[in-house]
C-alpha cells in the first residue's frame, strides 16, 4: 500500500490548552480545559482496551470519500494491523477512529467506530463497533471482532500509554460550531501553515446528537451532495454516547479529511454496545442541555495511506462505472 509520511507540528500542551479554551468559550457557556495526566481510559465510560493515548502518537488518513462516491471502489479493503505496521509500531499499540466498516465481513457497507489494540504478544483485541442500516429504516450496532475496514478511515494511534493529555469539559452550547470543529478551526487560526493533528475520545453524557449511518452501497452513482444526503440516513440519538475523534488543523496538499468523529452508546464489560445508537457525528441538537467531556493527545506524524489520485472522481464519472 502506498503511504506518504508528514511530520506534524507539535505545540506545547499548555499552548493548545489556551487556544482551545479561548475558542470554546466563544461557543459554550461553561468551559474547562486542563493539561492532566491521562486517567485510566479502561474505566467507564470509555472502556478502552488501553490506559491512555500516549507513546508515539500518530494519525493515519486511509483511502477517501473518492472511493465511496460516485461509485464505491470495492477493491479498497484494509486492515488496521497493516496501518499499525506502516506507522512503524513494533510492540503494543492502540488504534481508534472513524471509517467505513469491512463490507465483506459485515455483509454490507456500514459505519466503523474503530477501537483496536495489539498487545506485546501480537494478539489483536477489537472492541470496534459497526453501525448499519437494516432496510428500510431500522439500524443496529454490533461488536466487530475483526481489525479490517474498507474504503476510508481516519485513525489515531499510540502505544496506549498514560501521560499528559488535554482534558476538555464544556456545557451548554451558545454558538453554532460543533465541539470538534470549534477546536480544529482555533488550531488552524493559531498555527497557520503548520499542520497540527489531534486525536482522542470524548463522552456526551447529556443531550441529543445528530448522527448519520451509511446504508449499503448505493445502486446509482452519488454524483453530488444532494445524492449523498438522500442516500445517508440521519438520526437524533440520545446521550450517553462515546466518540473517537481525529482532526487536523489544515491540509498541506495531501487530500486530507480535516475532521472525522464516530461514536456509539456506552459499552458493557464484554465490549458490546448497550443500545443500537452509533454512527457519524455531525453536531448536538440540544444546545441547552448538552455536555462534552474528553481527552485529547497531539500526533507527531501523519500517514496518508492509499490516497486517491486527483482524477479518481472525474475518471469514475466519465467512464460511468
Ligand atoms: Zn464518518
Amino acid at each position: 500500500m502506498e503511504a506518504e509520511e508528514l511530520i506534524l507540528t507539535v505545540p506545547e500542551l499548555a499552548e493548545i490548552q489556551k487556544v482551545f479554551k479561548e475558542a470554546l468559550q466563544q461557543n459554550f457557556h461553561e468551559v474547562e480545559v486542563k493539561v492532566v495526566e491521562c486517567p485510566d481510559l479502561r474505566k467507564e465510560p470509555f472502556r478502552m482496551p488501553v490506559k491512555g493515548l500516549g507513546g508515539c502518537p500518530g494519525i493515519a488518513d486511509v483511502g477517501g470519500v473518492k472511493y465511496m462516491q460516485p461509485i464505491p471502489q470495492r477493491s479498497r479493503k484494509y486492515d488496521l494491523v497493516d496501518v499499525g505496521n506502516i506507522m512503524g509500531y513494533k510492540g503494543e499499540y492502540s488504534i481508534i477512529g472513524a471509517g467505513a466498516g469491512p463490507f465483506p465481513e459485515t455483509g454490507c457497507n456500514c459505519e466503523l467506530m474503530a477501537n483496536v489494540h495489539k498487545n506485546v504478544d501480537g494478539e489483536i483485541k477489537s472492541v470496534s463497533q459497526t453501525a448499519k442500516i437494516l432496510p428500510p429504516l431500522n439500524y443496529n450496532v454490533d461488536l466487530l471482532i475483526s481489525s479490517k475496514f474498507a474504503i476510508l478511515g481516519n485513525f489515531f494511534a499510540s502505544q496506549g500509554l498514560t501521560g499528559p493529555v488535554l482534558e476538555v469539559k464544556v456545557k451548554r452550547r451558545t454558538g453554532e460550531e460543533n465541539f470538534i470543529t470549534c477546536m480544529r478551526k482555533a488550531l488552524a487560526a493559531r498555527f497557520g501553515g503548520q499542520p497540527v493533528g489531534i486525536g482522542g475520545v470524548f463522552v456526551v453524557p447529556s443531550g441529543k446528537l445528530k448522527i448519520h449511518i451509511m446504508p449499503d452501497f448505493a445502486d446509482t452513482p452519488l454524483k453530488n451532495e444532494t445524492d449523498v444526503n438522500n442516500w445517508l440516513k440521519f438520526f437524533d440519538f440520545p446521550a450517553p454516547m462515546v466518540f473517537y475523534s481525529v482532526f487536523v488543523s489544515e491540509d498541506p496538499g495531501y487530500d486530507l479529511r480535516l475532521e472525522h468523529t464516530h461514536g456509539h452508546a456506552l459499552l458493557d464489560e464484554s465490549g458490546h454496545c448497550s443500545s443500537n445508537h452509533g454512527g457519524h457525528y455531525h453536531y448536538d441538537t440540544t444546545p441547552d442541555e448538552v455536555e462534552y467531556w474528553g481527552y485529547f493527545s497531539v500526533a507527531e506524524k501523519l500517514f496518508r495511506i492509499d490516497r486517491p489520485s486527483p482524477t479518481e472522481n472525474l475518471t469514475s464519472l466519465l467512464l460511468g462505472f
